[in-house]
């Protein structure tokens, strides 16, 4: 009996389904064996009738009345469990095992019993019985499980062969007939078994598919953003779910159009054309294709959209297309993220212009495809800007940054490129070849860049320098071109400020130059190369010398005696300029402590020196050690140092002031006149620059301006001092506008420690000028 049970259980059934068919078979075979119980039943009453009046009847009715109860039992169990809840697999096993020993008792009972009457049949009662005997042999055939089936069939065929050859006259042929009955309905048995078992596993598999179906939609639908679509073969959409009615922003009974077109509304290029995308998805469609992740852009409710569609084509069996079947989802959360990650990649993130990565990108290519157009790269360097983000913060600094690159944007054209290469670097790439043009825009952008630009009802002015680069001319690929451009701005720099230079090759030679001069001068303190010049300054009163501006030269040991203009700035570049300075503080110090008490010592400061530390420290230690009071020192600060200092320096302007040091504003009127600074620092003395003391006397302009600067002065409480006399006429015109101090040729060129000593001692005098027939006192 067990091997049996595990033999039906093995029937090609896969275990995680056996439960699941123990419980099915339960159901069928309660349901059939019901049925069957109670033909058994009406057919074993009429055999009762029927063998009623024959001998041995007690025998027969006994065995009959157990077949009846058997029968009754069946129905019984078979009933009870149809009306049990939630039974489980074990229950039905052990239900099938009970079940299989009452069809196996009852397949005994009916053998027994039918040995005995075919036994003492009348000829007329052989028919009835013959018929029960199929009955019996068929009735297996109908049942299921396996297990209970063969149990009944194995006695009843075992019974009915064995009552044939005990009947009183057996028959060899009704035998055979019956044995290959019994082959037929063992085949039976078995085949309708498997059958039934495969069709229950099948029932099994399809109800769990779909359960497993429907609770993937659900989720998918409820958790995800995605949604399903459906088409049917004329690509009308079918099924609308209310999630993508709720996607498209429209009730789902609108949705019935064609598929792209009813969900993706109006979606056109910027040229107007039906946009790529979409137009491939059609060809798609047309062509029958499965498609996966594409990217389609619609429009819901007048706002673009990003959708990524799937899709499969059906086919029915006849492999005609019935529509297609597919997912979407909205992506365009997503989209935006990569265009804004693919934005920031390349662009600056403040400005919003290129980054240093797209001008790689566009400059190199342009100079792969200069041949068809040409291109000029401009560099830019904002003047004044390092003063701005220290004296107004970075934030003020941040702001103009962003107004300068607005002004970019403003004049370039639209296949421009205006790029921030950090910090207040910028470049632009020009796609043209005509000079005429790109002078023209270097120049528009020096002039809007310098307009001055209002933040908080701050006034601020910057300007800028540009250099400018050509190919093919000036260099075949990108790095030629940034490194000619990067020379033509260091030019436009060194020539003045707000100024733009085209690259010439002569650029090259010069910079090798400051390489080698560089390098001469890292060695030229160390060397003793340096000297300091005197230039008298005068009194336009007496011409009596009130002191002298040192001046620094440098003895280059191959190129003679070399002037501040040609080395200064290099040594600010190299960082040589705090070390040099601090040279020139002590040994002017040194030398005034040799000339009598009122002779003042002016001193040039450049602009980087204010950003070494301990500067107050150096030039009173200076004063100190040569015992110089610092009341006869003055310090030259320019324009542009005045504005490029931060807090910490005008502190320690303040510091040098207190202690009695002069400060004096020199090259007057040739930076950015924005004179707040006059009003945050109280100087002594403004030096009006030699460039309009040129021309004193020819231009009226000019003569109006020193006019000013004089007044201006004299409010101020300072004294003004005239760079570059050289003739008499300008040092009358002087004089006569109340100009107190003058320096220039005129009076004396700059002159050696022992000339000037010697000319303090004589108090030299001009004599030539009474030649010249100037007054003093004019
Ligand atoms: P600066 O402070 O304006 O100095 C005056 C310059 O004008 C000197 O040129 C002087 O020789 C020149 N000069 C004086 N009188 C006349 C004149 O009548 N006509 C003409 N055409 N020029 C005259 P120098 O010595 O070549 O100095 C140039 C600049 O170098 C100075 O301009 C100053 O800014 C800077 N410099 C000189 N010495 C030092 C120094 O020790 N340290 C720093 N940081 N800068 C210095
Ligand atoms: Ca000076
Ligand atoms: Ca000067």
């Amino acid at each position: 009996m067990k091997g049996l049970k595990s033999f039906a259980l093995r029937l090609h059934i896969p275990e995680d389904f056996a439960e699941r068919l123990r419980l099915e078979q339960a159901k069928d075979f309660s349901r059939i064996i019901i049925a069957i119980s109670l033909l058994g039943l009406s057919t074993t009453c009429l055999l009762f009738l029927e063998f009623q009046n024959e001998p041995h009847v007690l025998l027969h009715g006994a065995l009959m009345l157990a077949v009846v109860l058997c029968y009754l039992a069946l129905i019984a169990r078979a009933r009870s469990w149809l009306l049990c809840r939630d039974p489980t697999g074990a229950d039905a096993s052990l239900y099938i095992g009970r079940m299989m020993r009452l069809s196996a008792l009852l397949g005994a009972l009916w053998s027994i019993l039918l040995i005995l009457l075919l036994r003492h049949e009348s000829g007329s009662q052989l028919a009835l019985l013959y018929g029960v005997m199929v009955g019996c042999l068929v009735t297996p055939a109908m049942m299921s499980p396996l297990s209970c089936a063969v149990a009944y069939w194995l006695p009843i065929s075992v019974g009915t062969v064995l009552a044939l050859i005990a009947a009183p006259h057996p028959q060899i042929l009704t035998l055979l007939a019956l044995l290959s009955f019994i082959a037929l309905t063992g085949g039976c048995i078995v085949f309708i078994n498997q059958r039934l078992n495969e069709r229950v596993i099948g029932t099994i598999r399809l109800e769990e598919n779909a359960e497993l179906i429907k609770l993937l939609l659900r989720d998918f639908e409820e958790s995800s953003s995605d949604w399903l679509w459906e088409t049917n073969a004329k690509m009308e959409l079918q099924r609308v779910s209310p999630r993508l009615a709720q996607v498209v922003q429209r009730p789902a009974a609108s949705l019935s159009g064609h598929f792209p077109d009813a969900l993706l509304g109006e979606v056109m290029d910027s040229a107007c054309h039906p946009d790529a995308q979409v137009e491939r998805l059609r060809r798609v469609l047309e062509e029958r294709l499965p498609f996966r992740d594409l990217v389609v852009p619609a429009v819901i409710a007048g706002e673009e959209r990003y959708w990524s569609l799937t899709g499969k084509p059906i086919f029915d069996k006849f492999g005609r297309f019935a529509g297609y079947r597919g997912v979407g989802s909205d992506i365009t959360g997503q989209r935006r993220q990569q265009e804004q990650i693919a934005f920031l990649a390349r662009h600056d993130g403040l400005t919003k212009l290129a980054n240093r990565v797209l001008f790689n990108e566009v400059l190199h290519h342009a100079c792969e495809t200069v041949a068809e157009a040409g291109v000029a790269l401009l560099c830019l360097d904002l003047d004044q800007f390092k003063a701005v983000n220290d004296t107004l913060g970075h934030a003020t600094g941040d702001a103009v940054l962003v107004a300068v690159a607005e002004r970019l944007r403003g004049c370039l054209r639209e296949r421009d490129v205006a790029c921030r290469l950090g910090g207040d670097e910028f470049a632009i790439i020009v796609m043209s070849d005509d000079v005429t043009e790109i002078g023209a825009v270097a120049a528009r952008i020096v002039e809007r860049v310098s307009r001055p630009y209002q933040f908080d009802g701050q006034l601020v002015q910057i300007g800028t320098s540009i250099g400018i680069s050509r190919a093919p001319q000036d260099g075949g690929d990108a790095d030629a071109l940034i490194k000619a451009a990067d020379l033509a701005l260091y030019r436009a720099k060194t020539d003045g400020r707000g100024l733009w230079r085209f690259y010439d090759l002569g650029m090259d030679e010069r910079l090798r130059e400051r390489r080698a001069l560089q390098a001469a001068l890292a060695q030229a303190l160390p060397r003793g190369e340096f000297v300091l010049e005197y230039q008298p300054i005068v009194d336009l009163t007496d011409l009596r010398i009130l002191g002298a501006e040192a001046l620094l030269r440098w003895r280059h040991p191959e190129r003679g005696l070399l002037a501040p203009d040609q080395f200064i700035a290099i040594a600010e570049e190299a960082g040589l300029i705090g070390p040099i300075g601090e040279w020139v503080m002590q040994q002017a110090c040194l030398e005034a402590a040799r000339w009598p008490e009122h002779i003042r010592i002016a001193v040039n400061l450049s602009p980087l020196q204010f950003r070494t530390a301990g500067l107050v420290e150096t030039i009173l230690q200076a004063l100190h050690n040569a015992g110089v009071n610092p009341r006869r020192l003055e310090l030259e600060i320019t324009e542009t140092a005045m504005l490029e200092t931060s807090k910490q320096t005008t502190e320690a302007l303040w510091d040098l002031h207190g202690k009695g040091v002069h400060i004096a504003l020199d090259d007057f009127g040739t930076g950015y006149s924005s004179l707040s600074y006059l009003q945050r620092f109280p100087f002594d003395k403004i030096k009006i620059d030699r460039s309009f003391i040129r021309d004193l006397g020819h231009e009226k302009g000019d003569s109006l301006i020193i006019l000013a600067i004089i007044g201006l002065a004299e409010r101020l409480n300072m004294i003004a001092t005239a760079e570059g006399v050289e003739t008499s006429e300008q040092a009358l015109l002087l004089t006569s506008y109340g100009c107190a101090q003058a320096q220039g040729h005129l009076f004396h060129r700059a002159l050696p420690p022992e000339t000037f000593a010697e000319a303090v001692a004589a108090d030299m005098r001009i004599y030539d000028w009474q030649d010249a027939g100037f007054q003093l006192n004019a």
